[in-house]
């Protein structure tokens, strides 16, 4: 099954809660994005971690381009639920591991963290405290982040030692999924930029 039309299949959240900013990302999105990653920094092989995986989308996706393991980190109960099934449909899982935490407490080293975290609307600098995290068990992280955040989020990269390197703008569709949302579709600017540690010397 070619990887647009796996990511499409997948199931989204079942009951979202705006509290956890539970967007899940568009499957065409995440097509968009996983491409990247792998032209980029070749999946083949790799150590990945999915930071507050939701469904899964991003880090299931990574699997299709034959990663050693990709971790999936989520603490919610609700979605790791909607996970499971989506790990169900899956052939081979094999190379996927479903933790059940908070990111804050995942300690293992990885090559990529990818990670479209809580983007910090509801719970003030969680989206830095997803960063930080990353940025401490990872070389190459990429995230997502509201669009109008972008100098703040590069100079928080920058002061850990992080270059951007790479930065992607999207119209990120925001589907009704929630009561406070009143058009059908309300989109939101999103960048997802790739950092990568800067070598000394
Ligand atoms: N990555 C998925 C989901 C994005 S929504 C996708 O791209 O579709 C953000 C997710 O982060 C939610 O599932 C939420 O429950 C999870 N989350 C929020 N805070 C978290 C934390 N501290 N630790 C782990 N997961 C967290």
């Amino acid at each position: 099954m070619n990887l647009a039309i796996l990511l499409s299949k997948l199931k989204v959240f079942n009951n979202p809660d705006p509290n956890l900013e539970q967007y899940p990302t568009d499957s065409e999105i995440a097509n968009q994005v996983l491409n990247n990653v792998n032209l980029i920094d070749h999946i083949k092989g790799k150590t990945i971690a999915d930071f507050g995986a939701g469904t899964g989308i991003l880090g299931i996706g990574c699997t299709f381009f034959n990663p050693s393991i990709v971790y999936l980190i989520e603490k919610d109960v609700n979605a790791i639920t909607d996970m499971i099934e989506n790990l169900r449909f899956l052939e081979k899982v094999d190379h996927l591991e479903l933790l059940p935490m908070d990111v804050i407490d995942f300690n293992k080293k990885v090559n990529i963290v990818i990670q479209n975290p809580p983007f910090g609307t509801k719970q003030k600098r969680i989206d830095i405290q997803f960063l930080d995290k990353a940025f401490s068990i990872a070389n190459v992280v990429y995230s997502f982040h509201k669009t109008i955040t972008k100098d703040y989020i590069q100079e928080f990269a920058n002061r850990q030692g992080f270059d951007t390197t790479h930065t992607w703008d999207y119209q990120f569709p925001l589907k009704q999924t929630m009561k406070q949302h009143k058009k059908t579709i309300q989109r939101i600017q999103v960048t997802v930029f790739r950092f990568e540690k800067r070598m000394r010397g």
